[in-house]
């Protein structure tokens, strides 16, 4: 009984202290001219009762960029302020000899170097970009980290920008004007998204009710048209899986896709997932490859990031990543922008192909990680097939099971249930997957192909699975290949 009221007394009392004085704060005030490298950077902040403060620049796991030190310049703050700046460990330190505001100004530069042209995606992609008609940055290119992350309230606003010129901030994206203050929270400024310039495009969809935002650049080498090829996703694809999931829950979401702008030759595109949106970046034209991988981190809003299961995002790679591929491609075959014939060649040529063709093929769930990074040709590629595979016979065994009545969406849809009555802290289990499955199928034997297909590693035999009556299955020299039964149509399987 004592305990719980000293739980309930302790916010109370906080609340009282935070209103008699302002909260730690952290504004950034932002300029840029709209053709030039350098964006200008002004950092007003709150250091109460301290001798010094500390701010890291930078973030070298992000990407590997380990010289990102080198875009920031001009460091300055004013007196009796002094600063003392630690390249090597990305240090700033300002001692503030009793000044009561302080104020630190630094230059972005995002300049990309004519003789060292971007030859690979990640070269860009990581870093800020800042040149003539297009800007894009997350916070952690340009903004600080402060060492005891005492500051919970950040800001940002633009002091001079480009006039008429296309501006997304994904902090909040119904703010278009620049110059109105943005107001985030420390824990969530880590990674947001600012574009602008007038070789930028913003176009704003409703899809279901939720604000979608295609980003893009306007013109570029390959002479894509981004906007064009993109808004199939947002007139059908988002629509199909925020179907497929019965999951409106989401209060925006965006989508950039930005040429690179300092390759010279066609070089392939590189992607990262951040909060409520997705960000590309592309040297080459927008084709079937892109489509598919525009697909799929979109479809990590459900698995991957609403639903994974196991603690890290390693441990079931097969779920997290292959059952992720199988409702990507249904949707994609769901919302006709992957015709009968990518879709059977996707399954067919880039996974049981590739897959059944595999020397390490049946290695165990547990060396994919440990090899992941060193051997991706192998090791990265094999849960994405391995689970694909298995989603795709689990469905076939869920839909003969029930005689037609249910698929292997309604498994996923109990999953997500069971997710939501999880708390934050509780993760998800393979006997929670398991568990869900054995309201469509035997429970031992479906613990069974677990044990043995995803985690022991053991492929598939196709000469004992049974597919459902619109799919055949026809191996040749050990590599099964799916087809079609006579009249059997994809939009008639996949519907929901
Ligand atoms: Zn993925």
């Amino acid at each position: 009984m004592k305990k719980s009221k000293i739980f309930i007394l302790l916010p109370l009392i906080f609340s009282i202290c935070s209103c008699t004085k302002q909260e730690p704060f952290m504004d950034y005030v932002l300029s840029w001219d709209g053709h030039s490298d350098i964006l200008g950077v002004e950092l007003t902040y709150s250091a109460a009762q301290k001798d010094s403060t500390v701010f890291i620049f930078g973030d070298p796991s992000f990407g590997g960029q380990n010289d990102i030190f080198t875009v920031i310049k001009n460091i300055g703050c004013v007196e009796p302020e002094v600063l003392n700046v630690d390249e090597v460990a990305r240090r700033i330190t300002v001692y503030h000899n009793g000044a009561k505001e302080h104020r630190l100004t630094y230059e972005i530069d995002g300049s990309l170097p004519a003789d060292k042209p971007t030859i690979s995606s990640q070269m860009e992609l990581f870093r800020p970009v800042i040149t003539k008609g297009v800007m894009t940055l997350v916070t952690k290119q340009f903004a600080l980290n402060i060492t005891d992350e005492r500051n919970p309230l950040v800001s940002y606003v633009w002091r001079s920008y480009p006039e008429d010129v296309s501006y997304f901030n994904s902090v909040n994206p119904s703010q278009t004007d620049p110059s109105e203050k943005l107001s985030d929270h420390y824990d969530d400024a880590k990674i947001s998204l600012f574009v602008m310039g007038d070789n930028i495009s913003v176009e704003e969809y409703n899809v279901m009710g939720i604000p979608y935002y295609c980003v893009t650049t306007k013109e570029d080498r390959y002479s894509n048209d981004l906007q064009g090829s993109l808004s199939p996703f947002f007139e059908s694809y988002f629509q199909s899986i925020h179907r497929f999931w019965n999951d409106t829950d989401f209060p925006f979401y965006f989508l950039s896709v930005t040429a690179l702008q300092n390759n010279q030759k066609e070089i392939g595109g590189g992607g990262f997932g951040i909060k409520n949106g997705f960000v590309m970046k592309l040297g080459r034209a927008f084709g079937i490859r892109e489509k598919y991988v525009t697909a799929h981190e979109t479809a990590h809003s459900w698995i991957g990031i609403k639903i994974m299961l196991g603690e890290g995002s390693f441990d079931h790679q097969w779920f997290g990543e292959g059952f992720n591929d199988y409702t990507t491609i249904i949707n994609l075959a769901h919302s006709k922008i992957f015709s009968e014939e990518a879709f059977m060649h996707y399954l067919n040529e880039e996974n049981l192909k590739e897959h059944y063709e595999s020397a390490i093929k049946g290695v165990h769930n547990d060396s994919i990680a440990a090899n992941y990074w060193t051997d991706y040709a192998n090791y990265g590629v094999l849960p994405y097939r391995r689970g694909l595979i298995y989603a795709f016979c689990l469905d076939n065994h869920i839909r003969l099971a029930s005689n037609g009545k249910f698929t292997l969406r309604n498994m996923l849809l109990d999953l997500f249930e069971v997710r939501k009555t999880k708390t934050k802290d509780e993760i998800l289990t393979v006997d929670d997957f398991i568990n869900v499955g054995a309201t469509y199928l035997d429970k031992k034997e479906l613990a069974g192909q677990i044990e043995r297909y995803m985690i022991a590693g053991q492929p598939i035999d196709f000469n004992t699975v049974k597919l459902s009556d619109e799919f055949q299955i026809e191996i040749t020299n050990n590599i099964p290949k799916v087809s079609l039964t006579e009249g059997a149509d994809l939009s008639n399987i996949y519907q929901w």
